[in-house]
């Protein structure tokens, strides 16, 4: 009986353990200082700090001769790869294959690196960002399982939630005429979300296409980006005021072990989180920046909730987090970038992000270990 006292110990340990780790890691990821900034003198605002202890978890901030210190998971300068940043994260897209429910975001003002994180520069393989690394990865993983008689399924769906609205990013067969109709209306389409018993997530008429290579994912992608970018010339650059959620359902089964696992990785570019005065405050603009003002702070009120294990976690106040419920808390995982931009101008939105970034963060661990 000893034995099986000590391996219960064990046990409630281990979960004590989960329980303070909690499952929303942060990740920094500060992007380089490009021709068009540094209208100042100032020039740089963000450092590493100068502490071995922080070294590749801290970050400092200089505003008005005053130093903020933060720390997070990790720590992106401007001279990593994004080989380097998918090498992170290589683990937690995998683990997708295994059943898990996965959400990445990328969380920033406009112009601080998200769609560069996320999809990286088109035609430049090298500079390929976290959505089609993740394909790639997964699709070559499935194969070196099926000779242990894995079968995997694989759908994908993309969309855009543009003030509080969802829009279809894959179609097939529609010309530019009709994706230009589509962002006038939404061609009747309801796209309304309903969440079944075993936690998965329908979205009535989204388009999803099963997919059988990162191939054809990739082909999808572009689709979407143009689609994306017509949005852009079309209305006031609709892509940075809206976010994207790419969506891979996993289905696997194993008939020799009888396993089964269902998966699912969604990898999100949220809408720049700039606050209200930069972006202008009339009309459509002022209409925009509330929804997305809205979605996320409805997003961290979700992620705090989580974290105290409140009873009541506010899922509904926005389609972002209504869509992505089954994907949050549980025992799904979570990781979020939060992309900064060294730029003196930019010092204020990105100590707000980092401020934010560092209130998730310290979800993560039973005490928050924050800073200034
Ligand atoms: P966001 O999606 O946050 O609006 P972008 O990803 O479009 O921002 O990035 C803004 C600009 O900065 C783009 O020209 C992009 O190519 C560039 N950029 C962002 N991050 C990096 C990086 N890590 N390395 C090089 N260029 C970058």
């Amino acid at each position: 009986s000893k034995v099986i006292e000590g391996e219960m110990l064990r046990k409630k340990l281990h979960n004590t353990i989960l329980e303070l780790k909690g499952n929303i890691r942060v990740f920094c990821r500060v992007r380089p200082l490009l021709p068009d900034d540094g209208s100042s003198s100032e020039g740089k605002v963000i450092f590493y700090p100068t502490s071995m202890e922080a070294h590749g978890r801290g970050i400092d901030l200089v505003q008005s001769g005053q130093r903020h210190s933060f720390t997070f998971d990790k720590v992106f300068m401007p001279d990593a790869s994004q080989e380097e940043v998918f090498v992170e994260i290589s683990q937690l897209v995998q683990s997708a294959l295994d059943g898990y429910k996965v959400c990445i975001f990328a969380y920033g003002q406009t112009g601080s690196g998200k769609t560069y994180t996320m999809m990286g520069k088109p035609g430049l393989p090298e500079l390929k960002g976290l959505i089609p690394r993740s394909l790639e990865q997964i699709f070559q993983t499935r194969q070196s399982l099926e000779p242990q008689g894995w079968k995997y399924e694989m759908q994908v769906s993309m969309l855009e939630i543009y003030n509080e609205t969802i829009r279809d990013l894959i179609s097939t067969n529609r010309s530019s005429t009709d994706v230009l109709r589509l962002e006038n209306s939404n061609g009747g389409k309801q796209y309304t979300i309903k969440h079944d018993a075993n936690g998965n997530t329908h979205v009535s008429d989204l388009t999803i296409v099963d997919v059988r290579s990162a191939k054809e994912v990739a082909f999808l992608l572009n689709q979407a980006a143009n689609s994306r970018s017509v949005g852009k010339t079309q209305m006031n650059e609709q892509s940075s005021r809206s976010h994207f959620v790419f969506t891979l359902r996993i289905s696997g089964v194993n008939e020799s072990t009888e396993q089964h696992v269902q998966g699912v990785l969604n990898l999100i570019d949220l809408a720049g989180s700039e606050r209200l005065s930069k972006s202008g405050s009339t009309g459509d603009r002022l209409k925009e920046t509330q929804a997305i003002n809205k979605s996320l702070s409805s997003l961290s009120d979700v992620i705090f909730a989580l974290a105290k294990k409140e009873d009541y976690v506010p899922f509904r106040n926005s389609k972002l987090t209504y869509l992505l419920q089954p994907c949050l808390g549980g025992d799904s995982k979570t990781l979020m970038f939060v992309n900064i931009s060294p730029d003196s101008s930019s010092a204020g939105e990105s100590l707000c992000s980092l401020r934010f970034a560092a209130r998730v963060n310290a979800c993560e661990i039973g005490t928050p270990r924050r800073q200034t």
